[in-house]
């Protein structure tokens, strides 16, 4: 039996943006939250470094620094008014989650500690700035805890493990969702005035990735699916230290903290790619010369990973080559007790996986698929916008990974992310509360769970001549070859090719438990499909961009071309082909330049 709920706002996803959106739509809204897992368990809770804000309290830093480097690392691609804006917010919102209880790691006088991160530079100087803001290598869960107790506090409704697979849209406004509850198998409507989704990233499409198993781009395909087109899917972020093959994140604050990137002969090759930041390039750049120092036969014996090394004695003799001081002026220093209480978790996962001791060896690292930059086009109050001309769709909002505000263009620096989540979550709440007062609710269609319920029944009939295991595995392998940090027009169009197939397989794949409890074979099944669609309108994307910007990095394309690609592409599914179509980037005081590190 089909229940059916009504609130004024639902949020789909109980992460990082999803909960911040959660207590501000609560403000003035009847609101629930719906999530397929349990909020905690939410992928920002991994997040390890930081978060980015122009505070200033180790040394000098503006916003108006943090908005030119984020407009700087997005290769120009970013709207410059959008990004404006969430770094002068940024400030405040990182003072809100402190009041909110948040344990912010310290400096010796008590303030909030911050320490450097790739991208993030004294613009004056050009050299690293002290910008992210951490709790040890734990900034996310503690974000993420902070929040959820908030909204608890705050009485929000939960709708825990319950999985989104439809959305609603009736008279060209938001109608509600529909759900599909884990426990019991049971389809749920939710109606409500308005809809926020914040189900987070997409990077399950890649072989090696830091990305949680539940990020499967769910929101992105349930739009796409109802004639929402899809932003800048095209750029997509590797980062550059992944464990090696097991693709989990050593975060970027173990080169904050003075870790240098070796190859096979011992040299610090950024020193040869970014002769002012080196091993603090932003990460396309870092990741691009990692792949260049394998191909040119320097990885590690050869092979394809290559080392971060964070041995105290490493760290001591680059910081003094590079002229690197600690605040009050003396030379930078480390001991092996330092770096183990700035990155415990790294070092945990290091000994976990590795079976290396971080301050006694270097870490095998390879990149790895990390970050969505594209997604669900919003303005920057987190409204749904479905077309070139920038037109909201009433009562649908979008906030955090699965959102392109766009705030990080072509490539995101490092805990820009996180601030995205906060800034962005917030005037999501806010502004969907205040429609919500003005709207009323729209009526169902006829039968609002028809489409879920042919999808189940589909995938739970097939003929089985195809398994969903090695159609994942394919997709991934295929994805990590071809539409990787490097793409070439013939890679690309043998994965289009490829992905035809593979969505062909798909239609052969047949759910063999039947059961309503947790059928977690069901949504892996699903999820799967929802891959298989983002996987398409990536490569789509990225086939038709024929320069080099960001993270896209064509190699028969290799420079960037402002002439004809200084614009956002937006893809829409049509008769399951992606079309592509474009509109401008907003630029407001930084003209395009050449990109210098
Ligand atoms: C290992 C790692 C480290 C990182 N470190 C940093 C860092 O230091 N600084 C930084 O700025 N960024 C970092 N990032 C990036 C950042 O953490 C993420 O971009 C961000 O946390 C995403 O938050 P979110 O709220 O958009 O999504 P999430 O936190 O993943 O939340 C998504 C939510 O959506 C729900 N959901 C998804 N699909 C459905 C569905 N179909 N139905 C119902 N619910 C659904 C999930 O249950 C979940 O609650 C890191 C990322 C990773 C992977």
């Amino acid at each position: 039996m089909t229940q059916t709920h009504e609130f004024e706002v639902i949020i789909v996803g109980g992460g990082g943006a999803g909960l911040m959106a959660a207590m501000y739509a609560s403000q003035g809204a009847k609101t629930a939250v719906i999530s397929k897992l349990y909020p905690s368990r939410s992928h920002t809770g991994a997040a390890q470094g930081g978060i980015g804000a122009a505070l200033g309290n180790s040394e000098e830093d503006h916003a108006e620094w943090h908005t030119f480097d984020t407009v700087k690392g997005s290769d120009y691609l970013g709207d410059q008014d959008a990004i404006e804006f969430m770094c002068l917010e940024a400030v405040q919102s990182v003072y809100d989650l402190e009041h909110m209880g948040l344990p912010f790691s310290r400096t010796p006088d008590g303030r909030i500690a911050q320490r450097y991160f790739g991208g993030h530079t004294n613009n004056v100087t050009g050299k690293p700035v002290m910008r992210s803001c951490y709790a040890a290598d734990r900034t996310g869960h503690m974000i993420l805890q902070t929040l959820y107790q908030q909204c608890i506090k705050n009485g929000i409704r939960f709708f825990d493990e319950y999985h989104v697979m439809d959305l609603l849209i009736e008279n060209g406004a938001v109608a509600g969702v529909v759900a599909y509850e884990l426990a019991t198998g049971e389809l749920h409507v939710f109606r409500a005035k308005a809809v926020i989704i914040a189900t987070g990233g997409y990077g399950r499409i890649w072989e090696i990735t830091s990305n949680a198993y539940s990020f499967t781009g769910d929101g992105v395909a349930l739009t796409l699916r109802r004639g929402i087109p899809a932003e800048d899917m095209e750029f997509f972020q590797f980062h550059p230290t992944g464990i090696l093959r097991l693709g989990i994140l050593i975060t970027e604050a173990v080169r904050g903290e003075g870790g240098v990137l070796i190859n096979d002969k011992g040299e610090r090759f950024m020193e040869r790619y970014a002769s002012h930041v080196k091993d603090l390039a932003s990460r396309d750049v870092v990741s691009r010369a990692m792949y260049l120092e394998m191909r040119e036969g320097r990885g590690i014996g050869g092979k394809r990973y290559l080392y971060l090394d964070v041995r105290p004695d490493t760290v001591n003799k680059y910081a003094e080559a590079d002229g690197r001081t600690r605040p009050d002026g003396s030379l930078y220093r480390v001991t092996a007790q330092e770096i183990l209480s700035k990155i415990p978790d790294i070092t945990d996962f290091c000994r976990t996986y590795l079976g290396v001791d971080p301050v006694k060896d270097p870490i095998p690292v390879q990149p790895t698929a990390h970050y969505a930059m594209g997604g669900i086009p919003t303005d920057k109050l987190g409204r749904v916008v479905v077309d070139e001309n920038n037109t909201v769709l009433p009562g649908l909002y979008a906030a955090g990974e699965v959102a392109c505000v766009s705030v990080h263009g072509a490539n995101r620096l490092g805990t820009n992310s996180l601030v995205d989540l906060i800034v962005f979550g917030k005037h999501a709440g806010i502004d969907a509360a205040k429609y919500a007062q003005g709207a009323s609710l729209q009526p169902l269609p006829d039968d609002p769970t028809a489409y879920t319920q042919e999808t189940i029944h589909k995938l739970m009939t097939g003929d089985g001549s195809e398994k969903v295991a090695e159609i994942t595995r394919d997709l991934r392998a295929m994805m990590f070859d071809h539409v990787g940090v490097f793409r070439i027009e013939e890679g690309l169009k043998e994965a289009q090719v490829k992905l035809e197939e593979l969505k062909e397989r798909y239609q052969h794949v047949c759910v063999r438990d039947q059961s309503k409890q947790y059928n977690t074979e069901l949504t892996n099944t699903w999820e799967l499909g929802n891959l298989l669609d983002l996987a398409q309108a990536v490569t789509v994307a990225a086939l038709a961009r024929t320069e080099s910007r960001g993270a896209h990095a064509r190699e028969d394309y290799p420079k960037r071309d402002d002439a004809n690609w200084l614009k956002h592409s937006l893809a829409w599914m049509k008769d399951g082909q992606i079309v592509l179509g474009y509109k401008p980037v907003t630029i407001t005081k930084y003209q395009p330049k050449e990109r210098v590190y």
